[in-house]
């Protein structure tokens, strides 16, 4: 394989390769299939050119984008790389003259439309030309439930085969769980080598602002774009929107080059639109979708979406076009209720005839039944858009949850995370009630303990520990958290679910198949990491806790004139001699010191010490900190850093403490 860092220096003048690039390119030179889900910005198209450099030959990339081509097709040449491209937009001429070129024995990078495979002209072509292998970018457009579904992409499979089998890599920067298995099914990819290297962009500032009337948005965008010099993208919904908000912004910001762009303009206009852009530092696009896959401008600082998109995936993508230099770039959701309706109509016209696709390419496009499954799962990822925006939890963390990516969003400075030094989970912990962390956690463990079966009713009645058929059917009355919450009633518990589920710590997911709905509720990362107590709940969740009005009689800890806290705690501790009215004085201390480090170090809490060690230190009164270096969870370094004030704040004899809840 040679060295293929020294490859990289040389034909690319790049340092080296950035995560992941190398398996791949190691994967695609020893002709092994690839599935190449990488961010935007993440490097995926040294992934195929890189081995298309190395291996000479010819390498036919399938790319939906003419523009996009002709960027790489002229950024290849001057790095002094054979490459060419075939589109229908190109004089024909210059088309024969390329096929010319190919069916001689072209060697170098072929960018090619999907649909230029179906024509007359290079059909008889195919079938002589043995490629080394072939790149499909954008490989999402696969997908029947992507946003960019393009029939001529299903068919790439197809001419795979007429191209002799070659191997493939596909690439694309969004796709979930399903449209992944529709890459791999439909690209009829064999044993691939799946690389998947997460979805977050930690430089991205995500943030999400509703406005009620047109005037408000239009107020927000010009204050953004104001604080603004560099770069600027605002995606609109339609070409409406896009030609009035161009006109506004260039009464608005005459010294700055404004450019409109969207399907409805010549060709001319667009292409001219998006060389002055992409030249013109500071320049602001004003667009609909049409707009960007592929733009490879790095200095995207701002991209404000004026209208709430379809889909979440297209909202990544199109977000994603900021700050592909790695440094900070804000992206914007300027959203309203009303945006629900226009999408709404986008999906109620599915399965019509739709700008630049010819749906007579797949029958199947035609099929009714296919058409109204799509337009429900248009609908549902609609739901999910407009979920993220409404929520409040995290926008880094919702996005990685969309895409199944399991990574823990640290150091976010989203707008709900807050933008400033001290860790979002610090700033939950200090302000939360620990009633209200205990209820979440509950709420948690009930999901948990049903998670992926049930929906949010059955987890309700559960919770409440309500007797029916049901719960003898599935035995859920034997379950540890059957009644844990008995003091709610089932119709609170309900809503409280849907605060957990909107605050991002669970997710609903339908797994009713054939288009029918059937809805169960699944953990989160995120949610898993709150109930382990390892994260505090999202402050959002400060009101959840529903005021005392239809209680069981008798159930109600309040009414029994007790704290609830101190009569958790004697539950708890009932068959637990050791923890004597002492010892929960003892440990009410501790908790006050705990909240006092973690001010003062910016911590969450539970980062200095666990209520277990708390517990098993109030149990065990350490005099000396040997003892207390033998309580669990008490290591040499949390000796060292707070043995002294936890010994001297134990040997403060002062008045025992009215008994607080142990939430353990
Ligand atoms: P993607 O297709 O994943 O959105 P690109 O392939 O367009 O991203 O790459 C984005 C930018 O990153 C390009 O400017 C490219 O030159 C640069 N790039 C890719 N790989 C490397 C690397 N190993 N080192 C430095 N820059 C890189």
């Amino acid at each position: 394989m040679g060295d293929l860092r020294e490859q990289l220096q040389t034909l690319f003048g790049l340092d080296d390769f950035r995560p992941a690039q190398r398996g791949v390119i190691e994967d695609v030179l020893r002709g092994r299939d690839v599935l190449c889900v990488m961010p935007t910005g993440a490097g995926k198209s040294l992934c195929y050119q890189l081995p298309a450099a190395v291996m000479g030959g010819l390498t036919i990339v399938v790319s939906p984008l003419i523009s996009l081509m002709e960027d790489q097709v002229q950024q290849l040449r001057d790095e002094g790389i054979s490459a060419a491209m075939l589109a229908s937009t190109m004089p024909a001429a210059t088309q024969r003259e390329v096929m010319n070129q190919v069916r001689d024995g072209f060697a170098g990078l072929l960018y090619v439309a999907p649909e230029r495979f179906f024509a007359g002209s290079f059909q008889p072509l195919l079938r002589i030309l043995r490629p080394k292998f072939l790149a499909i970018d954008e490989a999402h457009c696969v997908s029947q439930w992507g946003h960019d579904f393009r029939p001529e992409y299903a068919r790439l499979g197809e001419v795979r085969e007429w191209l002799g089998n070659p191997s493939v890599i596909a690439l694309t920067a969004t796709a979930t769980e399903d449209v992944r298995n529709d890459i791999l099914h439909g690209l009829r990819l064999r044993e691939p080598s799946v690389v998947i290297t997460g979805f977050d962009r930690p430089t991205l500032v995500y943030e999400c602002r509703r406005a009620s009337k047109v005037v408000e948005k239009d107020q927000t965008l010009l204050e953004l774009i104001a604080k603004e010099s560099g770069s600027i993208i605002v995606y609109c919904s339609t070409r409406k929107n896009v030609d009035e908000l161009t006109a506004k912004l260039r009464g608005r910001f005459g010294d700055r080059s404004i450019f409109a762009y969207h399907a409805g303009m010549e060709a001319a206009d667009r292409t001219s639109s998006q060389e002055q852009f992409m030249q013109t530092s500071g320049a602001i696009a004003v667009a609909t979708n049409a707009f960007g896959m592929g733009i490879n401008k790095p200095d995207i600082r701002l991209v404000a979406h004026y209208n709430l998109p379809g889909t979440l995936e297209a909202y990544y993508q199109e977000a994603g076009r900021a700050g592909r230099d790695g440094q900070p770039a804000r992206c914007v959701l300027l959203f309203s209720f009303q945006d629900r309706k226009l999408q709404e109509f986008f999906i109620s016209k599915i399965g019509q005839d739709r700008e630049g696709v010819s749906i007579d390419l797949d029958q199947r496009a035609r099929d009714p039944q296919l058409i109204e499954t799509l337009k429900q799962r248009a609908t549902e990822k609609l739901d999910l858009m407009l979920r993220y925006a409404s929520t409040h939890a995290c926008r880094r963390q919702q996005i990685l949850d969309y895409f199944g990516d399991e990574a823990e969003v640290v150091d976010c400075h989203c707008d709900i995370c807050g933008g400033g030094a001290v860790p979002s989970a610090a700033a939950a912990a200090a302000v939360l009630p620990d009633e209200t962390i205990l209820l979440v956690r509950q709420l948690l463990s009930g999901i948990a303990r049903l998670n992926g079966k049930f929906g949010v009713t059955t987890i309700a009645e559960c919770l409440a520990g309500t007797q029916n058929e049901r719960a003898q059917r599935w035995s859920l009355d034997q379950l540890s958290v059957f009644g844990l919450l008995k003091a709610h009633s089932t119709k609170k518990i309900i809503a409280m679910l849907h605060r957990v589920i909107e605050a991002g710590l669970a997710r609903q997911k339908n797994v009713g198949g054939q288009g029918k709905s059937l809805f169960v509720v699944e953990m989160t990362a995120a949610g898993v990491s709150v109930m382990k107590g390892e994260q505090a709940p999202p402050t959002s969740l400060i009101d959840i806790q529903p005021r005392p009005t239809s209680r069981q009689p008798g159930t109600n800890p309040r009414a029994l004139g007790a704290n609830p806290r101190a009569l958790r705690a004697g539950a708890d501790d009932a068959d637990d001699q050791s923890f004597d009215p002492a010892a929960v004085a003892r440990f009410e201390k501790l908790r006050n010191l705990r909240l006092q480090l973690a001010r003062e170090k910016q911590l969450p809490p539970y980062c200095v010490c666990h209520d277990s060690t708390l517990r098993s230190i109030a149990k065990l009164a350490p005099d000396t900190l040997a003892k207390l270096e033998h309580v669990k969870g008490m290591g040499p370094y949390k000796v060292k850093m707070y043995g002294e004030q936890i010994i001297a704040a134990l040997k403060d004899e002062a008045a025992p403490l009215e008994p607080r809840y142990v939430d353990e």
